[in-house]
């Protein structure tokens, strides 16, 4: 296995990085603020190519794998602008429909997700199931030649900015005993789809919304897939690239705190002529971060080498491994930026502390550090399953 990018992929890194710098911190911070989305940023990455790398060429895409994808999602953070629906969309959804779409719901949808003109994210989590997927209660119960879709869905990222929704059921034939999950495209303006967004203490463009699903019709194309034996492999098709890409987000974003921390204790100066900074006090906690973001970014490269070799089962444990690795580097060199800039850090201005919600709910989101503990303990450590 080599971690060399190819030329191609360098390239892409710089781009990328100029784009996220041309917007910056600044930028995402002001959207968030005024209750708007980083629609500029968004058109943009999606002219530019960077939203559908990982799509194959036919529907528009540029034919890469989730190395691409990661690379995108971490550079546009680490210049401040982690952008969730990154991983909902082209790194969920693109995949779900790449691999398992039927040709027609590949040739509809894939083309607008792959030049960002199109979203569509993702609806599994629900109030009474949490984390325990097997107690999904959405239901969706064949009428006629479509489907009637009931249930209730929560803290689903960005549907006021998509065209559709990936909603997540069981069939009524499969309400009782292991889950049989199917997946639906649902279009967002869909007659008994409603919503209401949740007040959440995190400084995002991107908001999250409850979703109640009151008798809503669907055709049958909108099932995914050829027939109901697609969702379980749809479902679990979505999992290493939403792993792997929230990751490289996470480390993007450690990135991006640590720079801003480094240029800082660099230069403040409050006992006489040296700075903060050679106080080991003061850097020790940030190369600790360093470290830490460091190994979680070749954990990423990893899993997502092993993905792009399709080479799922490891990548599924490595995907895992990764998430977890970033999602706490990302705490770490967050909470280490906010200390070392004192009470700058607080500010607004110096752009660490708005991070300090999203770091903490990538911790929880999409899937919670304790839940990836129980898969290392059960599956690489050979325990006993806990719950
Ligand atoms: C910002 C944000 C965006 C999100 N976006 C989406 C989205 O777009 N689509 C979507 O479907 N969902 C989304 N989610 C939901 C997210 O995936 C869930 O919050 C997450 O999976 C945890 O589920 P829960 O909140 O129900 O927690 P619960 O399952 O209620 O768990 C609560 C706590 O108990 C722990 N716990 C639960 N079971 C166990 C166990 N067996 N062993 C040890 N610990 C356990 C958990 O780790 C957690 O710490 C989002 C959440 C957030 C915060």
């Amino acid at each position: 296995m080599t971690f060399d990018l190819t030329p191609e992929q360098d390239q892409l890194r710089d781009a990328v990085r100029a784009l996220g710098r041309r917007y910056g911190h600044g930028y995402f911070v002001e959207k968030a603020k005024a209750g708007e989305h980083t629609t500029e940023l968004w058109a943009e990455a999606g002219r530019l190519g960077y939203l559908g790398v990982n799509i194959p060429t036919e529907y528009g895409g540029g034919g890469g794998g989730i190395t691409d994808l990661a690379i995108v999602c971490e550079e546009l953070a680490a210049a401040g602008c982690p952008l969730l629906l990154l991983v909902v969309s082209p790194a969920i959804a693109a995949t779900v429909l790449s691999r398992h779409g039927t040709e027609e719901q590949r040739k509809r949808h894939l083309p607008g997700l792959a030049d960002g003109s199109q979203k569509i994210v993702f609806a599994i989590t629900e109030p009474e199931a949490g984390s325990n997927f097997h107690r999904l209660g959405t239901v969706a119960r064949r009428d006629g030649d479509g489907w009637l879709l009931n249930g209730r869905k929560c803290y689903i990222s960005g549907v006021d900015e998509a065209g559709h929704v990936l909603v997540v059921a069981r069939t009524e034939d499969s309400s009782t005993g292991k889950l049989k999950p199917a997946l639906f495209l649902v279009p967002t303006d869909a007659a008994g789809l409603t919503r209401s967004k949740l007040d959440m203490e995190i400084v995002s463009p991107e908001n999250q919304f409850l979703l109640y699903l009151d008798d809503v019709r669907v055709p049958a194309d909108a099932l995914l897939g050829e027939s109901l034996d697609a969702g379980l492999p749809a479902l679990f098709a979505g999992l290493n690239p939403e792993r792997i890409t929230v990751a490289a987000m996470g480390a993007g974003t450690g990135r991006y705190a640590i720079e801003r921390a480094s240029e800082y204790t660099a230069t403040r100066k409050v006992w006489g002529g040296r700075s903060i900074g050679s106080h080991q006090g003061v850097s020790h906690p940030l190369a600790h971060a360093a470290v830490q973001v460091e190994l979680a970014r070749l954990m990423i490269q990893k899993a997502a080498t092993l993905y792009d070799a399709g080479r799922d089962l490891e990548a599924g444990v490595a995907g895992n491994m990764a998430k977890y690795a970033a999602g706490e580097a990302a705490a770490l060199a967050v909470d280490t930026a906010v200390q070392v800039l004192g009470g700058a850090g607080m500010t607004t201005e110096y752009g660490v502390a708005t991070l300090l919600g999203a770091v903490r709910a990538g911790r929880i989101a999409p899937v919670s550090r304790e839940m990836i503990l129980n898969f290392v303990a059960q599956h690489v450590l050979g325990q006993d399953k806990s719950y």
